[in-house]
């Protein structure tokens, strides 16, 4: 089942439960906390927090979501991409749990003749929050899961909060159990490849008082009015569907790692490390394209350093495998035909999101050749390890990748002080952070924050870190 078809048939299921279709947000989240929507439930959370009234009490919509926290994870898990998207079915003081788990498994194991996805359920495992008697009931005597495959888990796996006093309840995961040849048995906990998390519902029914992070706050009463928020990740549906071994081989990205594939003049499935780079590229591009689709241009801070970085990794990513000329021209367009029939304006525009990605690489190259001419002397001058400080340069002033100066100062036989440059990094990042702080005073504080964290997982705020921090 392509990709497209699955998200429609997730729409049509809740739609003829009486839920209306919202248009997802564009990626640039509309949200002091968040650089990019990051959860289906971004664009509602007004309604959720019961700020405005939304058009109606079911709604249900496909998010386009970023999580650039989970870039380290691309390629290596089987699972996790920087962009991604969600489908999901909200209920703001309409039905609740019953309903929400009924309404979920039904579109679950619906005969694919009859509109469903038809997974087979004996795989099919659920997750409940460790207090929550309710759900697991729910699993085992109204669908009719066995306890075997119900477990209970603790409040920093199942339990919801916007890391802000205000709503939070338990929640209940959907995992799929992919077979032996996937990893280890014993469920979820044991082994995340093989039990495919592919859903999470959220039972909004309690209110949240002060506290920090996941754990550590007291759950204070119950709320007037519960609502319902799902996560259906459309790619990993997709993946079962599909029976693919990962989400860089569904239909919206395996074109692009073929076609990378072919670039390089390297084979898939032959070498992990191979693969691993081709599945970055597929990844990186399609984030890329969808980012500057949606507005973002390339630049030194905030949205436009991620897709900055995004774009480097996947150019660094076709040179690694060998090919040296410019590969966006021969990437991107591959891209945008799996993504434009779900986003049509991505081809009406593709010529504006092309130069984006064009010029960059162009720059990027330059930044390589000059970089590389430094680098050269450096290396020519020294017979011990490349200083820490050359490196630190080359980053900071020519945005030459670590593990690009680690390469090349190998293929000359020399070591670089990696340490050392990881110190002048984390320097430089505390008093980055130190002068944000002095210009933020006022404005968004870190409650704000930490509610990313919680009520969508990553942040991207923690991610543009993560990509200052990783240098590549
Ligand atoms: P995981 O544990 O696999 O990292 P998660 O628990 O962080 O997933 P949720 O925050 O519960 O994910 O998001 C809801 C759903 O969105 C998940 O059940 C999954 O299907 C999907 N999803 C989450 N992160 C990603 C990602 N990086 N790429 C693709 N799909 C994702
Ligand atoms: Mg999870
Ligand atoms: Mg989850
Ligand atoms: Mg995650």
């Amino acid at each position: 089942m392509r990709t497209a078809e699955v998200k429609r048939r997730f729409l049509a299921h809740f739609e003829a439960a009486g839920h209306r279709v919202a248009a997802g947000a564009p990626l640039p989240a509309d949200d002091p906390t968040l650089l990019f929507v990051n959860a289906g439930m971004v664009p509602f959370k007004p309604y959720l927090l019961g700020q405005r009234t939304p058009p109606g009490p079911r709604m249900t919509s496909v998010q386009k979501c970023v999580r650039t926290l989970d870039i380290d994870e691309v390629g290596k898990t089987t699972r996790h991409g920087t962009f991604f998207q969600m489908n999901g079915n909200f209920s703001f003081g309409d039905y609740f749990k019953e309903e929400a788990i009924a309404l979920a498994w039904d579109l679950v194991v619906k005969p694919v003749a009859d509109g469903g996805y038809g997974l087979d359920a004996d795989r099919i495992w659920a997750t409940v929050y460790r207090d929550d008697d309710e759900a697991y009931a729910l699993w085992r005597d109204r669908i009719g899961l066995p306890e075997a495959r119900i477990v209970r888990r603790g409040k920093a796996d199942n339990f919801w909060s916007m890391g802000v006093p205000g709503p939070c309840g338990p929640c209940s995961e959907l995992f799929y159990d992919r077979g032996p040849a996937y990893g280890r048995d014993g469920g979820p906990e044991v082994d995340e490849d093989r039990f495919l998390e592919f859903w999470n519902l959220v039972f909004m029914q309690y209110e949240r008082g002060e506290g920090s992070g996941k754990e550590d706050y007291p759950v204070l009463g119950e709320l007037p009015s519960r609502n319902i928020d799902t996560g259906m990740g459309l790619e990993r549906m997709a993946v079962l569907l599909q029976g693919v071994d990962n989400l860089y081989e569904i239909d919206e990205t395996r074109p692009v790692l073929d076609a990378a594939a072919e670039l390089t003049g390297t084979a898939y499935r032959t070498e992990p490390d191979t693969d691993v780079r081709l599945r970055v590229i597929a990844d990186h591009v399609r984030t890329a394209l969808m980012m500057i689709g949606d507005g973002v241009t390339p630049a030194n801070e905030g949205r436009g350093y991620v897709l900055r970085r995004i774009l480097r990794r996947a150019v660094r990513g076709v040179r690694q495998l060998g090919y040296e000329d410019p590969a966006l021209p021969h990437l991107l367009p591959v891209a945008r035909d799996c993504m434009a029939p779900s986003y049509p304006e991505l081809a009406t525009d593709f010529e504006r999101i092309a130069s984006y990605a064009y010029g960059e690489e162009d720059a990027f190259r330059g930044t390589l050749r000059q970089g590389s001419a430094l680098l050269g002397r450096a290396l020519s001058g020294t017979s011990g390890p490349l200083p820490a400080g050359t490196a630190f340069r080359l980053h900071d002033t020519y945005g030459f990748p670590i593990d690009l100066t680690v390469e090349i100062a190998a293929e000359r036989g020399l070591d670089v002080d990696v340490d050392g440059f990881r110190r002048l990094m984390a320097e430089q990042r505390r008093k980055a952070r130190q002068d944000a702080r002095a210009k933020k005073t006022g404005h968004a504080d870190t409650g704000l924050y930490r509610s990313l964290l919680d009520a969508g997982g990553p942040t991207d705020w923690l991610a543009h870190d993560t990509l200052t921090a990783e240098a590549t």
